[in-house]
């Protein structure tokens, strides 16, 4: 197989990246936009030792899952995977993903449970993150970090539109310069966009702590009508692909985000992460909660615990929580929050989970139920021993990723635990990605 050359390919499987799988001599080819069952052609784009890349041509057997994309941006974007195929294709994908990682990496003989779709497929997501650059501000091409101008993407809301506009009307007027990544100059290097109950905050991430003509942006942003809660500037001045710095400047109005998941009311700082599906979070966390199964007597562990959401979600069934995160602005973030919702059975503490527990063990905490949320890397080694050391009676393992989920799952169903059941839910439609809640009971007869 050469590159340039164009085969017929029949998709047998696919990736966890959301790509078909075919073979061609033996070799597997990673073929995009395409579906299990399909026969297509394909232009060979890319040749490894191992395996291949090749860009869809043309498909010669649809697969009864396949519809026309709606987004235009579909086959140029990096953000999505899943356009071109219907709802029921897509969960059924996301489920065998999660089953596939479960048997294969956690040699669990287990299926996930059908994928719960809580929200909307379009205009669910609560943040978008916009690169700017000298050609253009818009979303990232796939697999690159070259922008293609997108006015409107179909998963954000239509508003991000004119906060877009806004900012480049004030960057030509003005000449403000984008930043460039490749000679590190320039100034504007993101446009960062958070809503929830208390409006929308908008953050400007720049490369440098000045920014000419700085009120003429602000009035340009309270001038839209639209509910804008604060603008925010995030500095970030190193070479780095990483979207946020560490320093944040109010520009306007309010510094967070205030939301609300079910009755429990959060703020949420620029920094902090905060799932990006309203609906799909408060499921996922209904069904964490009804996993944990508190009665009120229980010492709950809410580790990866970001601004507090889980555990403060699970107060007021628990004896007390403990939250541990490594960001220090989550943190600063879960304490308000507990405050903010008169929650006094709640302690949070910064650093990394791994490093803490031992200690929160040695200090004489037991907890009955653990909370692990990890980010897609999972979690160390060292704190899964850590927590099935304590041999607390359930943990809930919220994932964002099934191969590190299988990967731990598999440590821990040999150290006393096990699974069931494993429920994905659609937190990122059109995406590859799927979130999965699991549970884990200790096994009787394990001392
Ligand atoms: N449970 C929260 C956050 C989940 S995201 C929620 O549902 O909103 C994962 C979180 O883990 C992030 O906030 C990230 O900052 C944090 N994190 C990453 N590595 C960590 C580590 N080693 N120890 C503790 N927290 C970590």
């Amino acid at each position: 197989m050469q590159k340039n050359e164009i085969y017929e390919v029949e998709i047998t499987g696919m990736t966890e990246e959301g790509d078909g799988v075919g073979r061609i001599d033996g070799v597997a080819v990673f073929v995009p936009h395409t579906i299990v069952g399909e026969k297509v052609q394909v232009l060979i784009v890319k040749v490894l030792k191992n395996y291949a890349y090749g860009k869809l041509l043309e498909v010669q057997k649809p697969s009864f899952g396949r519809r026309k994309a709606e987004c235009p941006h579909f086959y140029q974007c990096g953000g999505c995977q899943l356009w071109h195929m219907d709802t029921e294709t897509e969960l059924a994908y996301k489920r065998q993903k999660v089953t596939d990682c479960l048997r294969r990496i956690g040699k669990l003989d287990i299926d996930a449970e059908p994928v719960e779709m809580p929200s909307e497929e379009v205009r669910y997501r609560n943040k978008a993150q916009f690169p700017v650059t000298p050609e253009g501000m818009g979303l990232y091409r796939r697999n690159s970090h070259n922008v293609i101008p997108v006015e409107d993407c179909l998963i954000q809301g239509k508003w991000n539109q004119e906060i877009l506009k806004a900012v480049t009307d004030w960057m030509e007027e003005f000449s403000v310069p984008a930043y460039e990544e490749s000679t590190h100059s320039g100034l504007v290097r993101h446009i960062y966009t958070r809503n929830g109950e208390s409006g929308i905050l908008v953050t400007l991430v720049t490369a440098e702590k000045n920014i000419p003509h700085r009120q003429e942006l602000i009035d340009r942003l309270r001038g839209l009508s639209l509910p804008i809660a604060g603008i925010v500037q995030n500095v970030n001045e190193k070479p780095t692909n990483v979207v946020l710095g560490y320093e944040n400047h109010t520009l306007w109005g309010d510094g967070c985000l205030t939301d609300s998941i079910g009755k429990v009311k959060f703020q949420i700082s620029p920094l902090s992460f905060y799932q990006v599906n309203p609906k799909a979070t408060l499921r996922l966390y209904e069904l964490a909660k009804e996993f944990a199964d508190l009665s009120g007597k229980e010492v709950l562990w809410d580790l990866y615990c970001g601004i507090g959401t889980i555990g403060l979600f699970m107060a007021d069934k628990a004896k007390k929580v403990v939250g541990v995160e490594v960001v220090p602005d989550a943190i600063e973030n879960a304490k308000a929050n507990a405050r903010l919702n008169g929650i006094d059975n709640a302690e949070f503490y910064c650093g990394k989970a791994e490093s803490l527990a031992p200690r929160l063990v040695q200090n004489g905490e037991k907890p009955d139920v653990v909370i692990l949320d990890p980010p897609r890397k999972g979690c160390e080694e060292s704190l899964l021993k850590t927590v099935t050391q304590v041999k607390p009676k359930r943990i809930v393992y919220v994932s964002c990723k099934p191969s590190t989920l299988a990967r731990d799952l598999k440590y821990l169903t040999e150290h006393g635990y096990s699974v069931k059941p494993v429920v994905p839910v659609n937190m990122f439609p059109k995406t590859s990605h799927v979130e999965t809640v699991t549970l884990l009971v200790k096994e009787k007869g394990c001392p």
